[in-house]
């Protein structure tokens, strides 16, 4: 028997008639040299299996060890969330076979979290929202599946599979919320701005790179609907969405699909959903395991964990300001305006758009490459700004040469583009392309020449007064040297021997 899924209603409409409620638990990778419970490396690109050893193998007799390190991570997360972070609690062992967790069980956090009871405060469409954070705890990534052979990547159609375990064992912290109630028409756009938010605290810590198309930052989406004034629904959980964008689309398109079901009378499934990113839709996975089905409990082999209260104290008095008091202080002292800050903030962008700053461009010039020609590069690359391969440095880079007359406003398009194409710095891109403005007033002498020598009616009309008509000779020319001139030089020089004065 074939059943059709009932057709989703509109994201508006939904929202008119369901109550969204969401959760979202967030896994960050913790930038620590070596893994969680051994010495081995960390770094990313490595070649499968040579970042292993007979702990992170799960070996027979092989006895873990705390990474000092991503505890103090843990707790200035926990901290910078304003959570209570525990006194004394313990790892526990989550019970399960996959072929990517050679040990057979997950060394977690259960009923005995670091860090418990937060919050972050978020800023959607003017209004401060505040997200509560059920508890932060830390835990060990697995390696990776990689299935061969299928149309898809995924197990299914696959001939074989391979397994890398250099990520198994690197230090996770897990950052789950409480149910998020209350977002109204926006849901969606509210956990866009949390997972925007908690990345700018993370990065602001410095405890891990955040990158989500590395996977270091990865979501999972909790979303469920209930009539005003009911109980809340059954909840859905869309797993490892690997971007800003797709939170947010992963939300939307799950509010719609549910309020499609719900009005046609059928129930939620309590299920985990993949997220696919090419089609902004979700398909179903497994069905919810339970606690239960894990057979938690506390791991024989470390020691508990009693943070000394004077050492907290101590992280948290030592904490970098958060990233909207960092804001709020920035875009005061830039003179940007509100309306600025917040479609800086509405981009994701202000965090870069200060970072170009401190690295030397004037504010307003940060302001245009990050909300123009980068945001237009990102939108039609479909990822944030942000994530965009080019440092604010290299934006900062680029300004001051404008600034210095070395490249004009199209050939620094030009450079950032072969930024973004990965040809490498501004200068390795000004050079390789060879893209410096002509500014040899010799060599430009001769274009002018030529340009007059083909337009003599158009040189008529500037010789006889009508100065406007300049411009299309400044386009010959501006033609004739590919861009590569400077535009006010060149009017400067053809008014020269024109003989006319401004
Ligand atoms: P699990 O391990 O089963 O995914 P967690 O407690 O780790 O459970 O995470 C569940 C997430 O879903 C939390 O963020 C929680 O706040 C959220 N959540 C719980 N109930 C609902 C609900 N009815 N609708 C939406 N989100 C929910
Ligand atoms: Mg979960
Ligand atoms: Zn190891």
């Amino acid at each position: 028997m074939t059943t059709t899924a009932p057709a989703p209603v509109p994201y508006a409409e939904a929202l008119e008639e369901f109550e969204p409620v969401i959760g979202l638990e967030t896994h960050v990778e913790l930038g620590t040299a070596s893994k969680m419970f051994c010495g081995c490396d960390t770094t990313f690109g490595a070649e499968p299996n040579t970042h292993t050893c007979p702990v992170c193998l799960g070996l027979p007799g092989a006895l873990p060890v705390v990474n000092a390190q991503a505890i103090e991570s843990t707790i200035r997360i926990g901290l910078a969330l304003h959570c209570d972070i525990a006194s004394w609690c313990r790892f526990a062992r989550k019970n399960y076979f996959y072929p990517d967790m050679p040990k057979n069980f997950q060394t977690s956090q259960y009923d005995e979290p670091l860090c418990t009871d937060g919050y972050l405060d978020v800023e959607v469409r003017g209004e401060t929202v505040r997200i509560p954070i059920e508890r932060v705890h830390l835990e060990e990534d697995t390696g990776k599946s990689l299935h061969v052979g299928g149309a898809t990547g995924r197990i299914h159609g696959a001939s074989h599979s391979l397994v890398d375990y250099n990520r198994a064992g690197i230090p996770l912290v897990e950052i789950v919320t409480k149910p998020v109630t209350g977002t109204g028409a926006m849901p969606a756009e509210v956990a866009k701005a949390y997972v925007t938010e908690l990345r700018d605290v993370l990065r602001g810590l410095g405890v891990s790179d955040v990158r989500m198309e590395q996977g270091s930052l990865r979501c999972d989406v909790n979303v469920s609907l209930n009539k005003p004034g009911e109980e809340w629904g059954t909840r859905s959980e869309t797993k490892n969405v690997n971007s800003l964008r797709s939170v947010e689309r992963a939300v939307r398109s799950e509010v719609e699909r549910q309020a499609g079901r719900l009005r046609a009378g059928e129930r939620i499934v309590q299920e985990t959903r993949h997220f696919h990113e090419d089609t902004g839709m979700s398909t179903s996975g497994r069905s919810k395991e339970e606690a239960t089905d894990y057979r938690y409990f506390p791991e024989p082999d470390l020691v508990p964990v009693a943070p000394d209260a004077a050492w907290v104290a101590e992280l948290k008095a030592a904490l970098p300001e958060a990233p909207s008091v960092r804001r709020r202080k920035l875009t005061n002292e830039l003179g940007l305006s509100d309306l600025d800050s917040q479609a800086m903030v509405n981009a994701g962008v202000l965090d870069v758009v200060l970072a170009t700053v401190d690295a030397g461009a004037p504010a307003a010039e940060a302001r245009n490459w990050w909300l123009g020609h980068l945001a237009q590069a990102a939108n039609s690359r479909g990822v944030e700004a942000a994530e965009l391969p080019i440092a604010p440095a290299d934006v900062a880079r680029v300004v001051a040469l404008v600034a210095d007359g070395k490249l004009t406003a199209g050939l620094a398009r030009q450079v950032v583009d072969g930024v973004l194409a990965g040809e490498g710095s501004p200068d390795e891109v000004v050079e390789a392309r060879g893209l410096a403005v002509v500014s040899d007033e010799g060599a430009l002498a001769e274009a002018v020449d030529a340009a007059i020598a083909a337009q003599p009616d158009t040189a008529e009309k500037v010789r006889g007064g009508k100065l406007q008509a300049v411009g299309a000779l400044v386009g010959a020319v501006m033609k004739a040297t590919k861009g590569q001139a400077d535009a006010s030089v060149v009017r400067r020089l053809l008014l020269e021997r024109l003989g006319v004065s401004e």
